[in-house]
């Protein structure tokens, strides 16, 4: 594998380190990009030489479902951030925390109720994450991205195209790398936004299992809550292997150490054909589930 001038590379890393679930499997190929330009390379290096690639963010959506890829997985921690007026132009790799901490100081707005999730600014922007009663696409204005159809072209997709639904968006086809966005947002008092966070991190302390790695909600609210349906079916505490059916959030499947991507699979297809069966209810997947 021909290393990529000046771009980080690392061979034959597990990728337990890499997602928030702690569950593994064995990248050959890992670059770690720090740059939009880093991100722009690679996408060429790989699209010139027909290799397929991955690009992920903290992983925190991610069940690795394989022993070994040859897929190139490209770590995003591009992390420009730049204020102007009231508006923010952000990589794509920066810490969703981190950019509302900055925000925060700058005395910008809006994010709070987003506070402690964890994501990119890239991951979070794909899965149109949210909270309460917001999501990353209130005040996004648009997003930069390279269609990998057309990787020559750098494009500006205003938010209307995007396709925002709740945890959706045209990102999820995979055709895109997103390399920023901008976003405009509300003044406020430094001393208001930071109560909000504090408010926003406790409620979510509160509720979600955070003492264990996961992938967050496993399932999508649909015409169910399935967290409330998997409760109701008394499934909390269920284990199979070392993946665990969450006694503190129906919602999620914990790692309780070794769990495998095999043992969260089987959990998470109990979970469906019970809700199925009890409800007539196709409920759906939040979790990605990545292949070889
Ligand atoms: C403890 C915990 C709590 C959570 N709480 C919430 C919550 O309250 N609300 C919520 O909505 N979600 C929540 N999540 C889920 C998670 O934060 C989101 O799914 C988020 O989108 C993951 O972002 P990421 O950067 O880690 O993306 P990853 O998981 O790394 O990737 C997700 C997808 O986006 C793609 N991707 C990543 N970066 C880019 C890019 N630059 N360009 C193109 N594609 C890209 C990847 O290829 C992949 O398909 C939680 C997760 C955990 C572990």
């Amino acid at each position: 594998m021909k290393k990529i001038k000046k771009i980080e590379y690392r061979k034959n890393q597990d990728l337990r380190n890499y997602c928030t679930f702690r569950i593994g499997g064995i990248a050959k190929h890992l670059y770690i990009a720090k740059s939009k330009q880093n991100l722009i390379d690679l996408i060429n290096y790989c699209t010139e030489n027909k290799k397929n690639f991955k690009v992920i963010g903290l992983g925190a959506n991610l069940l690795f479902d394989f022993k070994q890829t040859n897929k190139i997985i490209i770590v995003n921690r591009s992390n420009r951030f730049i204020k102007k007026d009231n508006s923010i132009y952000v990589s794509s790799g920066m810490n969703l925390s981190e950019f509302i901490s900055k925000c925060a100081s700058l005395e910008l707005s809006g994010m709070s109720d987003l506070a402690g999730i964890p994501a990119t600014i890239g991951g979070a922007i794909v899965n149109n994450v949210g909270a309460f009663n917001s999501s990353i696409s209130d005040y996004i204005d648009y997003v930069v991205a390279i269609n990998k159809n057309n990787p020559s072209k750098i494009i500006k997709i205003p938010k209307t195209d995007c396709k925002f639904g709740y945890r959706k968006s045209i990102f999820q086809s995979g055709d895109f790398v997103i390399l920023s966005a901008k976003f405009s947002l509300p003044h406020e008092t430094k001393n208001r936004i930071s109560k909000d966070i504090i408010y926003a991190i406790k409620r979510k302390n509160s509720s979600q299992p955070l003492d264990f790695p996961s992938a967050g909600s496993i399932f999508k609210r649909g015409k169910i809550i399935p967290a409330k349906a998997i409760d109701e079916l008394g499934l909390k505490g269920l284990k199979i292997g070392g993946a665990m059916i969450s006694p503190k959030h129906a919602g999620y499947i914990i790692n309780t150490g070794n769990a495998t991507s095999k043992d969260v699979i089987e959990l998470i297809n109990l979970i469906e054909k019970r809700i199925f069966d009890t409800k007539n209810v196709q409920i759906e997947r939040e979790i990605e589930i990545v292949k070889k």
